[in-house]
């Protein structure tokens, strides 16, 4: 057996948040399950296949929405039950489920309704959890959120379909990027296994998250491969998403997060990185192939992350931060 199935089968160090967290979900009569801003396959999936699992059994409990999906996700099962934030609550909440979110600020207008209800579960696996709930299962060791939610939903014996397989399988397909991050261990694959067993369709997967396009998208590419640029010899590599990128191309930038890949995906780069302007400034995301920690370099520039994926926001214009950022990379990595 290798050091990672090991790893695998060995007990999970944050077994005593989990059984918190498990308690809670227990106690708790009026039930609220939200993924962290901006919604993304595995918060989003974690929260959806959480709170159908909590009604399935009768409880109370809904999926609330801090904005509105990517057009990607929107086809996930139980969005049509999914709240918005313009929605009337049907009760007072007594949990607020915070799922794959490092800091309650993670949760944008969402965090008011959390500190209503009073008291806060987290589900995570980012390494810069600030353990910011009444109850923290929070753990890097797990490859998605959506992985730690099932072990909660099968520790609560809640019933457990072919909805919340998808759920979890998007959750667990996106951050793992379709099995091939350092992240995906063993027991990714047997989760996997198992939402196969129970219905899920990899290639109606694969058609709905990467395979529904609009052409203007394709348009951003080709500008995110022309405005790409390296440093530090080939090993520092980055892009950049304008608005005007976006309105140009007919785009809502909401629906754009994986440019970075395109740096990432030159010979030789060991740290990706995307300057994205967003509605309230500038978004900052990194990604690392190397030992280089980004989380690092994120949280001490008030983000966070993991450490091979990671990022934060920044209030300068992007040709600043083209300048700054790649420079400060450069110092830090000669240093690493
Ligand atoms: P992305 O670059 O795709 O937006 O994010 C990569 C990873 O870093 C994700 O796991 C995301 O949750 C985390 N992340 C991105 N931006 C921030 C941020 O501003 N603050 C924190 N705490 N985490 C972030
Ligand atoms: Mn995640």
């Amino acid at each position: 057996m290798d050091a990672r199935a090991d790893a695998d089968a060995r007990p999970d160090p944050d077994d005593a948040g989990r059984a918190e967290v498990v308690r809670a979900l227990g106690a708790a009569r009026r039930i609220v399950c939200a993924g962290h801003l901006p919604l993304d396959g595995d918060g989003l999936g974690s929260a959806l296949a959480l709170a159908a699992c909590l009604r399935d059994a009768g409880r109370d409990a809904v999926c609330l929405l801090g904005a509105e999906p990517p057009r990607n996700l929107r086809f996930l099962p139980g969005l049509d039950r999914a709240l918005r934030m313009s929605d009337p609550l049907p009760f007072a909440p007594d949990l607020f489920v915070a799922l794959d979110g490092s800091d309650l600020a993670r949760f944008g207008p969402m965090a008011d309704v959390a500190r209503r209800a009073g008291r806060v579960a987290v589900i995570d696996h980012h390494v810069t959890n600030a353990r910011f709930g009444d109850a923290n299962f929070v753990s890097p060791a797990w490859a998605a959120t959506g992985m730690m939610t099932d072990a909660v939903i099968r520790d609560l014996r809640l019933p457990f379909g072919r909805d919340a397989a998808l759920c979890l399988y998007v959750a667990l397909v996106t951050d793992t990027g379709r099995f091939s991050y350092s992240n995906t261990s063993p027991a990714a694959h047997e989760a996997a296994a198992r939402y196969l067993a129970l219905g899920v369709r990899p290639e109606r997967v694969l058609r709905h998250v990467w395979r529904s396009q609009q052409p203007g998208r394709l348009a951003l590419w080709s500008e995110g491969a022309r405005r790409t640029r390296l440093a530090a010899d080939g090993r520092l590599g980055w892009t950049v998403l304008t608005r005007e990128m976006c309105e140009r191309a007919g785009v809502d930038a909401e629906d754009v997060h994986d440019l970075v890949e395109i740096p990432m995906s030159l010979e030789g780069v060991e740290v990706a990185v995307l300057f994205r302007e967003t509605t309230d400034g500038l978004h900052v995301s990194l990604r690392s192939d190397s030992d280089f920690d980004v989380a690092a370099f994120a949280s001490a520039r008030g983000g966070g992350g993991h450490r091979r994926a990671a990022g934060f926001s920044l209030s300068v214009p992007i040709g600043e931060a083209e300048e700054r950022i790649p420079a400060e990379l450069t110092r830090e990595m000669a240093r690493a």
